[in-house]
């Protein structure tokens, strides 16, 4: 089974992916956490990523999908997929869709994240202290909310058209985002 996990900065994506790894024995791909990795690195994407992401701007689509291919196209990955923070763009869902089929592989279950902009705002601000992110302070939060809005609200609508799409109430308490996935992955 492979599974999407959508929704703006701060909506609880990694915690309930991790969740779902942990239950379901799938293996979570956050693009987020392969850009950061080329940072802490330095690689030569690292290098050339560092300062687009401390500002809260998207890295390339080409930088990204190349990223995701390695994981896609890995023999042990195959089918216990879960996306967190993938896809971000209209090209990046397109790119997703021939890599799966490439891959003879489909997406089983997309679950969208639904919060507001004033919860997001006091989360963030409450893993910035956790944490440590360069990209968790007030003007950035607000640029990755406002470049959600423009480039990924788009992916949604992209998204909401197919059968296998769960929207749910990011606000509520963690685990009870969490229960409501699982019923719906236990199906
Ligand atoms: P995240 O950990 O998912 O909140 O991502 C942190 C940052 O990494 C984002 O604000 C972007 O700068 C970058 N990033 C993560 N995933 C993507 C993606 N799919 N496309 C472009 N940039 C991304």
């Amino acid at each position: 089974m492979n599974v999407i996990i959508f929704g703006p900065p701060g909506a609880g994506k990694g915690t309930q992916a991790h969740n779902i790894v942990t239950k379901f024995n799938l293996i979570q791909v956050s693009t987020g956490d392969l850009l950061r990795k080329e940072v802490q690195n330095q690689t030569d994407i690292g290098k050339l990523i560092e300062d687009t992401i401390s500002k809260g701007d998207f890295a390339t689509d080409e930088i990204v999908n190349e990223l995701i291919k390695k994981v896609i196209f890995d023999p042990i990955k195959k089918n216990k997929l879960i996306f967190d923070g993938y896809p971000r763009s209209i090209n990046q869902a397109k790119n997703l869709d021939l890599l799966l089929k490439d891959s003879n592989q489909k997406i089983d279950f997309i679950f969208f994240l639904n919060v507001k902009k004033d919860t997001i705002i006091k989360r963030i601000e409450k893993r910035k202290i956790l944490e440590k992110r360069s990209d968790d302070n007030l003007n950035t939060i607000i640029k990755r909310y406002e470049t959600y809005m423009e480039t990924t609200k788009p992916v949604l609508d992209y998204y909401s058209k197919k059968t296998n799409f769960y929207e749910i109430d990011g606000g509520l308490k963690i685990p009870e985002i969490s229960s409501k996935i699982e019923q719906i992955l236990t199906v």
